[in-house]
């Protein structure tokens, strides 16, 4: 349903999207997972035509947004991370706007009003003021919008940035709902979001996809890598220098120094090396450093994701060797 082709993004001298290429299947969710600034937001508007890419192109339900943008619009249904509400209008009036905006009259546009208040669930507030409603009403209002038109595919930026846990339970639930007779990207930089969420996740950080799969699959992927964490009473210094002489270890990170003098490091390594267990040993014994704590465990999904965003490069390099 949606095909991303080698999509670049300059905003001036800023690379916001670098050689960005994926595929979303007709009735899929897909989650786009990163930190704040790695482009999502940029890539949905590309999708939506509301800005071009620099180069590259991506072709929605068969039409190019470069060529058809028109048609790309009828076919998506758009949630930006603002909602774009006019304070000043009622639910109802508001929503008949975007409606007749879409095109969309009389009956026909009755017929969305009664769909969309159920699924939605926003039939309390149908004729309250817009800027009287919570956060949490003003997303569903969002959201409605973005369904007026009845979309194939739906666009969700941050669906649930700022709102607090159960209305972030409704809104998933809504999103479920939806996914049934629905192409849907959201995005979002919790890593829980996605777990819960998506069908499929694709990772993205600092404008360039760092890693893609199922939930499934991407946790059989950070299954291939262990972490010995180790805290030590030595100047971080010296205890980098160390590690880094470590020749089984992939990377190695600091996590924290505390106040009477320990350094954390993590120290990242594949899975299937056991040299790496024997080097750590060696670097104790040699050393004879204060060592509080050396504990071993394997990657799950959060390290790995962790991993992905603070050490791209070094962890692509990972499956062929150090
Ligand atoms: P995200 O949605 O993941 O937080 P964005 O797509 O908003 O990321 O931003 C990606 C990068 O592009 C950031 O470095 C951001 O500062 C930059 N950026 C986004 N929009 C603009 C713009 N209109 N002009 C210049 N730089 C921009």
């Amino acid at each position: 349903m949606i095909t991303i082709k080698n999509v670049y993004m300059h905003y001036g001298s800023t690379v916001a999207l670098e050689d960005v290429s994926f595929c979303v299947k007709e009735g899929e969710i897909l989650g786009l997972l990163g930190p704040n600034g790695a482009g999502k937001s940029t890539l949905m508007r590309i999708l939506t035509t509301f800005i071009y890419p620099t180069r590259g192109t991506a072709v929605l339900g068969g039409y190019d947004i470069l060529e058809q943008p028109l048609r790309v619009r009828e076919l998506v249904g758009y949630m930006p991370e603002t909602v774009p509400l006019y304070m000043d209008m009622r639910v109802d009036e508001y929503l008949a706007f975007v409606g007749n905006a879409r095109g969309i009259r009389g009956s026909a546009l009755q017929k969305r009003f009664d769909w969309l208040v159920d699924a939605c669930g926003i039939t309390g507030v149908w004729k309250h003021g817009i800027h009287e409603l919570s956060k949490g009403f003003r997303q569903r209002v969002g959201l409605a919008q973005s369904l007026i038109h009845d979309p194939k595919i739906l666009i969700l930026d941050e669906p649930t940035s700022g709102l607090d846990p159960l209305q972030i339970i409704g809104i998933r639930r809504l999103v479920k709902e939806l996914a049934k007779e629905k192409t849907i990207i959201f995005s979002t930089h919790i890593l829980q979001e996605v777990e819960v969420l998506a069908d499929r996740i694709v990772i993205i950080n600092e404008g360039r996809i760092v890693s893609q799969g199922t939930k499934e699959e991407l946790a059989r992927e950070a299954m291939r890598y262990r972490c010995h964490t180790l805290t030590v009473k030595e100047p971080k210094e010296t205890v980098e220098k160390a590690l880094k002489g470590l020749l089984h270890a992939k990377d190695i990170s600091f996590v924290s120094e505390s106040k009477d003098g320990f350094v954390t490091f993590d120290v990242m390594s594949a899975f299937e090396d056991p040299l790496i267990v024997q080097e750590m040993d060696n670097l104790n014994k040699e050393k004879k450093w204060p060592v509080r704590t050396l504990a071993e465990r394997r990657f799950n999904l959060e390290d790995l994701f962790i991993s992905l965003l603070s050490k791209r490069k070094k962890v692509e390099s990972v499956p062929g060797g150090r």
